[in-house]
């Protein structure tokens, strides 16, 4: 049974599909677990020419997507699905994106949708409209929201069971629970002089789990003091954070 549902309303359907249809999120698709749908919002226009842009009123650089095919295109995805669908502006004026989103948009929603402006974004009275939450994914601009729109489609998918191997493929990892996730190594041993941790070849489990757990707070510490300053450690990981601090004196 598909667990979740993706609606993508975009002007570069076939680019998304793509990229969305390939490795693991590709995989989750062909196996039914999840779906992502690409509209091409140029379909519902009215005119001859299928332009879906338009001048700004009051002058100005830039075009504007159009109302019409916008709000027709996000109600013909309602109507199908036969619900007022959880709706998502990808925007450089959204709330900057975060794991604990994909969370929440994971647990909270089994069909939703994501819409890609382009040039200087759509039409004011759309967002009033149709628009849920504006979800931006960095204080910078692109051109397009694709980019964006696949950032979260893929970041929502991968949580749902099924789609990677095993729940601790996500719960280890950065930002599930305020800190990096500790550094990886494979084959070969040595590298140019440089040796794969000794610990991780002892085959010891509870040292290996020690190790790993005191290198995501040191990182975290050094690389996101931002993040380490919100962290709340327990009686262990205090011990390991002495530590750390111990080893940093020397
Ligand atoms: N004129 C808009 C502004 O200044 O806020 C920027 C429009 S941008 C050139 C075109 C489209 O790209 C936007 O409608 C949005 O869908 C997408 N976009 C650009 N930067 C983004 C970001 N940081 N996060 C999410 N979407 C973004």
């Amino acid at each position: 049974m598909i667990a979740l549902t993706i609606d993508i309303m975009t002007l570069f359907p076939d680019t998304v599909s793509a990229v969305l249809g390939e490795s693991i999120i590709g995989k989750a698709q062909s196996n039914g677990i999840v779906k992502i749908n690409c509209h091409q919002i140029r379909d519902y226009t009215t005119n001859k020419q299928k332009q879906v842009d338009d001048y700004p009123y009051g002058g100005g650089m830039g075009m504007v997507m159009q109302i019409q095919p916008l709000y027709d295109c996000w109600k013909h995805i309602c109507d199908e699905a036969g619900e007022r669908l959880h709706t998502i502006y990808m925007s450089p004026q959204g709330k900057v994106f975060k794991q604990e989103d994909a969370k929440r948009l994971k647990r909270d929603y089994d069909r939703f949708i994501i819409v890609c402006g382009h040039y200087e974004g759509v039409d004011e009275r759309f967002i009033e409209q149709c628009v849920d939450e504006e979800i931006s994914i960095g204080d910078f601009v692109l051109t397009g929201g694709e980019i964006p729109a696949m950032a979260v489609a893929d970041s929502v998918c991968r949580l749902v069971p099924g789609v990677l191997a095993d729940e601790d493929c996500f719960t280890d990892e950065s930002h599930w629970s305020g800190l990096l996730e500790y550094p990886h190594y494979s084959r070969p041993q040595v590298w140019n002089g440089s040796e794969v941790p000794e610990v991780l070849r002892s085959g010891h489990h509870a040292n290996i789990a020690k190790w790993r757990r005191k290198q995501a707070l040191k990182r975290t510490m050094l690389k996101r003091p931002d993040m380490f300053e919100k962290f709340v450690p327990d009686k262990a990981d205090k011990k390991l954070l002495a530590e750390i601090e111990k080893e940093m004196q020397e």
